[in-house]
Order: C-alpha cells, then sequence, then structure tokens
C-alpha cells in the first residue's frame, strides 16, 4: 500500500476526530507524530458524479461507478490503481470499464438481469443487492445494482443510480447496519433530495456521502446537493478524500451528512 496514502489517510481521520470533538478533552493527534500503518483507516475519494476509490483498511482498492467524459477530468487507470471496480449498471456515467486496468471488474448488471457477487478479496467482502433505477420496477430506465463493502469492522453502500421510492424489507435485511452511505441526491435520473431523505431515515446509517448531483463541472443536468442538505447535520469537508476510523464513528443512526469535493477537476 502506499505510503502517502496511509499517511493521508491517517491525517484525514485525526482532523475530522478533533473536528468532530471539539467539546471533548480528545487530544488531536500531533501533526509530527510517526506514521505507522493503522489497519482501522479506511479512505475514500470522490472523483464526482457516482465514482469514488474506497481504499479499504487492507489496502484493497475499490473503485464505484467509473464515468467516462461527463465534464470532469476522468483520472487514467494507472492513477486509480484499482484492484477492484464495481458497476452499478451500463449508463456511461457509470460504467467506464476502460479504467480497471488490471482489477477485478464486477458489473452488477448482464443480459437484462442482475448479477449477484458476494466476494471477498483481501479481508475485503463485496457484495450485491438487487434495486432499480426509477420507482416503476425498471420500467423507465432498468435495472440497477447496490454494493456493500465489508473492510476493518466498516460497513459501506454505495447505491448506484437508485430510483426506488423505498427500500423493501429484504433490501434493508441485506443492507444492515450501514455505517457510510453514498446516496444520489440530484434527481432527475435517481431519487432527489427528499427521495434520499427518506432512504437515509430508512436505513440509518452513522454517515452519510451524496453524489450524482450537479457540480460547476458536470455537463449532466441533475439538481444541486443543497436542498438535500437543508436542515440536516452537514458538514462540508473542502476536500475529495476522507479516511474513516472505525473506533471514532459517529453513533449508528445519527446520518451525519459530510460533502466531499470532486477530484475530477
Ligand atoms: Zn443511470
Amino acid at each position: 500500500m502506499n505510503i502517502r496514502y496511509l499517511a493521508l489517510a491517517f491525517l484525514f481521520s485525526a482532523g475530522l476526530l478533533a473536528a468532530a470533538c471539539s467539546d471533548d478533552d480528545a487530544s488531536p493527534q500531533a501533526p509530527d507524530a510517526p506514521i505507522i500503518e493503522d489497519r482501522g483507516t479506511a479512505e475514500l475519494t470522490w472523483w464526482g458524479q457516482a465514482m469514488f476509490t474506497l481504499v479499504a483498511t487492507d489496502g484493497t482498492r475499490i473503485v464505484f461507478d467509473p464515468y467516462s467524459e461527463i465534464g470532469y477530468q476522468v483520472p487514467t487507470a494507472e492513477e486509480l490503481a484499482a484492484d477492484v471496480m464495481t458497476v452499478s449498471h451500463e449508463h456511461p456515467d457509470h460504467n467506464n470499464v476502460a479504467l480497471a486496468g488490471n482489477a477485478t471488474v464486477l458489473r452488477g448488471l448482464a443480459d437484462g438481469d442482475w448479477v449477484h457477487f458476494d466476494e471477498t478479496f483481501g479481508d475485503t467482502r463485496i457484495f450485491s443487492i438487487e434495486s432499480f433505477h426509477d420507482r416503476s420496477n425498471g420500467a423507465e430506465r432498468g435495472l440497477n445494482t447496490i454494493f456493500v463493502i465489508e473492510t476493518g469492522g466498516l460497513r459501506i453502500a454505495h447505491l448506484g443510480d437508485f430510483g426506488e421510492l423505498e427500500l423493501t424489507a429484504d433490501q434493508l435485511d441485506d443492507l444492515g447496519a450501514i455505517d457510510v452511505l453514498l446516496i444520489p441526491v440530484g434527481g432527475v435520473f435517481t431519487i432527489d433530495a427528499a427521495g434520499a431523505t427518506a432512504i437515509v431515515e430508512q436505513i440509518g446509517p452513522r454517515m452519510v456521502i451524496p453524489m450524482h448531483y450537479a457540480t460547476p463541472s458536470l455537463s449532466i443536468g441533475l439538481e444541486a446537493v443543497d436542498a438535500f442538505l437543508e436542515g440536516k447535520n452537514a458538514r462540508e469537508l473542502g476536500s475529495s478524500t476522507v479516511g474513516f476510523d472505525v473506533d471514532a464513528l459517529p453513533a449508528p443512526g445519527s446520518a451525519e451528512i459530510w460533502v466531499l469535493d470532486p477530484a475530477g477537476v
């Protein structure tokens, strides 16, 4: 694993912990502390739209929903250096598998049906859940796949282009207790601010990272993130990357919203 990224993850994590705990006497990590390989930290980078890199706690690099040309700067396969790439559905802002390099590609759909995954890479488990791109059982925009990652005690869900009005009991059961929820909020082709708010309430995650919404770079007409953030516990990180310290997460159900800046600009 790249030591520079480890250092970044460690520092981001320490900074967030300090910000989150400013009222108690936990002292933040000293900036000149030795860099140790912290197995309890995962690192997430948002590229824009539904594309993320997750560096799991065991170093496995997972890239979700790689976009093609949609206004953002498309990173190279070498930059991404993915071990695993997931594709929620076959729309061009989600399935640019030309960026996979040597990664194992998990396409959630094939031949108009779901493909079911439950695989382990190193100490990281990745499994899929069936869902729809719309609120009419796929009649308008087809099928979609949710991917769930289990790594180092963290459970992270990427909803892809989720479009349903509500999650079914089976979907909720499969999702389980989600720590970090990556959820589309920009409407038009997916759930919008109100729809995403309802889904967050159903899942009750510790943290929410909104995705798939309008930004200055995006050439697809979506709604901005503002409506989703209104009246909620949201924090703009001013960064594309965030580290999760599994020992210092917000409480289950608190649904703290962390807003990232897209790296692909
Ligand atoms: Zn789509």
